[in-house]
């Protein structure tokens, strides 16, 4: 048996942040098997989400088969078992009725049963990216046996398959994740960037934690396909790299900058405000890429901003049944410290501010969205922020609807986004342009060059 997925510090943590947009418990027993090409799960939860998470799994399949570059054989009736509970205690009680034994982890493919479990996070995103990577430990240990393998290998790939975006038809793994409260891109170049990391003793020991062996296993997939395909042999034989196959890839500090540079490169557009946000689309177009994120709230202003200072950002938008206000975050200090705009169904707009005290205070007085269809109903809405400057210099929001201009905002940073209160909301077509980065160390040292600098 093999305790893998061992996330419990991470979901403490996602739990307080979350705990009051976690879902009603459902009853402790499991629903019956639903039954796949592939796959077979069961859930303690409601059905119709269990359906989505099968059919969430139907879709990875053929994506795990593409990374690993083959799928196991599975007999005539035979399918991968897969059971959700909604809590810790209801897996760790199945564990134990399957003779596993009790982990500290949110979710294990047990050897013994070669059964997935996990169990309901605070999220739509995090459950569902649980869901696909223990069924991904699943798939490589069909393909290539049960086994203890190095450990940044054997979680680097399954984490790396589980970034992902499900729009309900389509799902996207092993890209960067639009948004989610567990920022492994961030945390990546935290470590990159710390001044006692040692890659070279990294590299001899097998030592890196989820964000850098995800990002290695990313990169030695991506850039150096045929040498990993042959690594990848000796890690599915449950067996280390050692110098000489590491050379394999190339000098070592060239490797360690490709890393860096690839882990500054992706880097995730969005972070949550508050509260509970999943990503639905990602999509690379010809004027660059655009994306999709529903958010959840129950009663309280619940806002994503984009993780770098914009010079615009815009997004549609259309005003669902059971909402209370729909708009924009237009700057992000802090939970207790940010700027939005928000407007009720029949189009009035307000622009506020929440403050260290916790007190919504009104910066502008209340406008009207310009008419459309000869009506300032919200309905369907395109909204634009433009980053702009007061005669002091200082920053402003310009808000468009619709390509007309409602009003300029003075805010205090340009960490635009989306906002909106109560309710599920899907916003499309997300674009922005991050801020040009200021050039005084540039113009100082003559260089027009961008680039890594810390390392
Ligand atoms: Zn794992």
């Amino acid at each position: 048996m093999r305790r893998m997925g061992l996330r419990a510090g991470i979901i403490g943590r996602v739990a307080l942040v979350l705990a009051a947009s976690a879902p009603a418990r459902a009853s402790s027993e499991l629903g019956p098997p639903l039954v796949g090409a592939r796959f077979e799960l069961r859930s303690e939860g409601p059905q119709v989400e269990a359906r989505e998470w099968l059919a969430v799994l139907e879709a990875a399949w053929p994506q795990y088969a593409s990374f690993f570059g083959a799928a196991p054989k599975l007999g005539a009736d035979e399918r991968l078992a897969v059971q959700v509970h909604e809590t810790s205690e209801a897996m760790n009680a199945a564990l134990e009725r399957d003779g596993v034994g009790r982990i500290a982890a949110g979710g294990i493919y047990a050897f013994k049963t070669r059964k997935a479990y996990f169990f309901r996070q605070p999220s739509a995103w995090y459950t569902r990216a649980l869901l696909i990577h223990e069924c991904a430990h699943q798939f490589h240990a069909r393909l290539e046996g049960d086994k203890d393998r190095p450990g940044w290998y054997a979680e680097g790939v399954v984490e790396h398959l589980a970034q992902h975006a499900w729009d309900g038809t389509n799902l996207q793994l092993g890209i960067v994740a639009p948004i989610s409260l567990e920022d492994y891109p961030k945390a990546a170049l935290a470590r990159l960037d710390s001044s006692d990391f040692d890659f070279a003793a990294r590299l001899a020991d097998g030592g890196f934690d989820r964000p850098l062996g995800m990002h290695l296993v990313r990169l030695l997939h991506r850039r150096h396909a045929a040498d990993f395909r042959a690594a990848r042999k000796k890690l599915d034989a449950g067996r280390p790299l050692d110098a000489a196959d590491w050379a394999r890839f190339g000098r070592r500090d060239k490797l360690e900058a490709e890393l860096r540079a690839m882990v500054a490169a992706e880097q995730q557009p969005f972070r949550v405000g508050f509260v509970d946000w999943d990503a639905r689309q990602f999509e690379q177009r010809d004027d660059g890429p655009a994306w999709s994120l529903r958010g959840q709230a129950q009663g309280v202003v619940s806002g994503a901003h984009a993780a770098r200072e914009c010079a615009w950002l815009e997004f549609e938008a259309a005003f669902p049944e059971r909402l209370g206000r729909l708009g924009a975050q237009l700057d992000w200090i802090a939970t207790n410290d940010h700027t939005v705009l928000l407007a009720s169904r029949d189009g009035t707009a307000l622009v506020q501010r929440m403050t260290p005290e916790g007190r919504w205070t009104n910066l502008l007085e209340p406008r009207k969205l310009p008419q459309k269809d000869g009506s300032t109903t919200f309905g369907a809405r395109r909204l634009r922020i433009e980053r702009r400057a007061d005669e002091q210099g200082a920053p402003l929001a310009a808000v468009l609807v619709d390509g007309v201009e409602l009003l300029a905002a003075p805010v205090r940073n340009s960490h635009f986004g989306l906002a909106f209160d109560s309710g599920t909301v899907d916003f499309t077509g997300i674009r922005y342009a991050p801020l040009a980065p200021r050039t005084d160390a540039d113009a100082k040292s003559g260089s027009g060059k961008a680039g890594p600098k810390r390392r």
